[in-house]
Formats: structure tokens, C-alpha cells, sequence
């Protein structure tokens, strides 16, 4: 996405008077929005792609996208930073199940989804992804918790009765690590810690929560209230009736 709608002889003139900024950058990036930077998973900031701060994680973006969510320019490797500060204008609505009116994880529209690639995996209900031109309110690098979904633990140390999470965990990683996702919404859009509550539809079309459930990974989720949760309880009491997974 361009922010500059000049001709590119002028750009590239604009570009050579910011001397500095055009030697180092990648000489196939013809736009400057489309210069790669790179983010960890939790930072703030964007980067060079060999930035010491870059060693526990490395998410690569383009700067325009970087810089449309809100990160901020590394003081110490000194990234490349926009000529004009960016605008948030990307305002494609978010496919959301309830206002659609869905009565099935099946009856979803993927062409209506956000796009996204999984590039982290927390647990068997919780993963990051990367998304391209994130639309207004969501950000180019979201942590995702599954909608409607609890799968047993992994990190609490002193539940043994969540012994079933690695399970889970290893579902949800083969599934969606490294693959290119379909994002659908509900009524609420962010849980208190600030992760985007989600829908994930895998490349096959398959909603990811619902398969939890249906295996026997994950219970069904219904403290808070969402569009499918009868569609999940269902699943639920077929997955303890055949004894699947956590249930056998
Ligand atoms: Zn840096």
C-alpha cells in the first residue's frame, strides 16, 4: 500500500535527497513502505534485520505495516522510518459470525476473513499471528486467543490434572503453525489481557475451535456468551460420549 501518491520519478527524486535513508535500504524495494523490518512478539519497536534485539524472536513486516500498528523505530539499529507519518485508513470491516447471523462454524464466508499467517504457537488455544494491512483495530502482530475453547494447561506447574495439554498444544501446532489462517469474529474483540479473541479457520476451511473440541483437545468455553457456543456444547458431549482425547 502506498501513503504517497506522487509520480515515481519525484519519489525517487525525494529519495535521493534523503540520501542517508536510500543507501541503506534494500536495493529491491522500489516503495519505502515495502521495506522489511522486523518485530519480536512482544516489543514495541521494529528493527533491522540483524538487531540484537531481535534473538528471542524475529517477525518480519513491512515498514508501512510496522509503522500503521504503532511500533516504533530501534534507537540502537535505526531502522528506516516512513516520509510521512502513517494514517490509519485500512477500514475494511471485520468479518463478525454474530452480525452475519451464522448458525454453524460451517456456514462461514472465508473470502469475508482476515488473513493471516501463524508464526508463534503459545498453547493448544493460543497462538500469534502476522497480518498484512491489518484492518483499523486489529495490529500487523496480534496474540490470539481461540473463541469458545479451553484447552488443560501446559505452564501451570502444580495441575497434573491438565495432563492432556501437551496434547493439545501438539494439535494445534501441526495444524496452524506456519499457516496461512482465516480470522472470523464475535461480540468481543479483545479478553483483559488484551489478546484478540478469534475464530481461526485453517487452509482446508476448517474452524480450528470447533475441531479442538470435536477431538477431544479443548472443553467448550461458555462463561462468556459467543454465536457458536451450542454448536460447541454439542461437539463437547459427542467428544465425552465416544470418549475422545482428554475424555478417553
Ligand atoms: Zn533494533
Amino acid at each position: 500500500m502506498k501513503f504517497l501518491a506522487v509520480p515515481p520519478v519525484l519519489l525517487a527524486a525525494l529519495l535521493l535527497l534523503r540520501g542517508p535513508l536510500a543507501a541503506e535500504t534494500p536495493a529491491d524495494a522500489e516503495n519505502p513502505d515495502d521495506y522489511t523490518v522486523y518485530v519480536t512478539s512482544t516489543g514495541k519497536k521494529y528493527h533491522r534485520e540483524n538487531c540484537g534485539s531481535l534473538s528471542r524472536s524475529k517477525i518480519a513486516l513491512t515498514l508501512a505495516d510496522a509503522a500503521g500498528s504503532g511500533y516504533e523505530p530501534c534507537a540502537i539499529c535505526k531502522p528506516p522510518v516512513l516520509e510521512v507519518p502513517p494514517v490509519p485508513f485500512r477500514t475494511a470491516a471485520l468479518y463478525q459470525v454474530n452480525i452475519a447471523g451464522l448458525r454453524g462454524t460451517g456456514q462461514a464466508d472465508l473470502s469475508r476473513m482476515t488473513r493471516a499467517d501463524v508464526v508463534d504457537h503459545v498453547d493448544g488455544d493460543t497462538v500469534r499471528v502476522r497480518i498484512r494491512n491489518p484492518p483499523l483495530g486489529l495490529e500487523a502482530v496480534e496474540t490470539i486467543r481461540m473463541i469458545g475453547v479451553d484447552t488443560p494447561e501446559t505452564v501451570h506447574p502444580r495441575r497434573d490434572l491438565e495432563f492432556f495439554g501437551k496434547e493439545a498444544s501438539e494439535f494445534t501446532r501441526q495444524k496452524l503453525l506456519g499457516k496461512s489462517v482465516f480470522l472470523a469474529f464475535d461480540w468481543d474483540r479483545r479478553d483483559r489481557y488484551g489478546r484478540l479473541l478469534a475464530y481461526i479457520y485453517g487452509p482446508d476451511g476448517d474452524c480450528h475451535n470447533a475441531a479442538l473440541i470435536r477431538e477431544g483437545y479443548a472443553h467448550a468455553y461458555t462463561v462468556y456468551s459467543f454465536q457458536f457456543m451450542d454448536e460447541f456444547r454439542a461437539l463437547e458431549q459427542e467428544a465425552r460420549r465416544t470418549g475422545r482425547g482428554l475424555w478417553g
